[in-house]
């Protein structure tokens, strides 16, 4: 529990009692979300794939990861893991991917909640996912080439402004990923002082303040996938 101050007994009570509370409001919504999940899955079943993830193939697994479905938790404290990866690279290979709990985002008193982090399985890395997007036609180095293209990358740019511009104008967040602590959507922002297409976007909390008031949770979107994910989600069409 966090440090309160001098506190009674009773208030102390209170506030495990209300901890509690969340938590359990917290589990009910990501459940619901995956359930929802699971329903588009469901509806799209024609196209869905087996896919092994290879060298070829890790912007399909960048791609998947981005919403909150992968259902996987942590055994250490049953929060949900999202999958990981060093998000300064411009290739991700295979094993540059792994498992970290969103544990490590609830911090009271500079601890962090939870930091267990695992390596990806043969399992993970071979994915049921719809194989319909035009990106997934290609390896990753070639959607990278793509991407790095100056009017792909230009287009892509309008193209995400106006998606923010849009969002904003009607006060939403991207639904398909929450915010782990607050399990509510994640708002779509721009960087000031962006280089390129990868360094410009980022996700962070609805509960977002200044000088750190607010929660402090960030998603960056540093790959092609993310933002392909992002605008097929929001717009029906990814980036090609
Ligand atoms: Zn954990
Ligand atoms: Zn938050």
């Amino acid at each position: 529990m966090k440090d309160y101050g001098y506190i009674t007994e009773q208030q102390k009570k209170r506030i495990n009692d209300l901890e509690e509370k969340q938590t359990y409001i917290r589990d009910e919504i990501n459940q619901s979300r995956q359930i929802l999940s699971a329903d588009k899955f469901q509806s799209n079943v024609q196209n869905i794939e087996k896919v092994d993830i290879g060298h070829e193939t890790t912007h399909v697994l960048q791609w998947n990861a981005f919403a909150d479905t992968m259902a996987k938790k942590c055994p250490k404290c049953s929060r949900p893991m999202k999958l990981q990866w060093a998000r300064e690279l411009s290739y991700v290979s295979p094993t540059d991917f792994y498992w970290g709990c969103t544990g490590w985002y609830f911090q009271s008193n500079q601890i962090k909640g939870c930091k267990f982090t695992q390596r990806l399985t043969k399992d993970d890395l071979s994915l049921m996912t719809d194989v319909s997007a035009p990106e997934f036609e290609l390896s990753s180095q070639d959607f990278n080439i793509i991407l790095h293209d100056p009017n792909t990358s230009e287009s892509i740019l309008e193209r995400m402004d106006d998606l923010q511009a849009d969002l904003r104008s009607k006060k939403k967040g991207i639904d398909i990923v929450c915010c782990p602590i607050h399990a509510e959507p994640m708002v779509l922002q721009k960087k000031r002082n962006g280089v390129g297409l990868l360094d410009q976007y980022y996700l962070r909390c609805a509960h977002w303040a200044q000088n750190d008031q607010g929660c402090n949770y960030i998603e960056k979107l540093k790959s092609g996938s993310q933002l392909a994910a992002l605008l097929k989600n929001q717009t029906g069409i990814g980036i090609l």
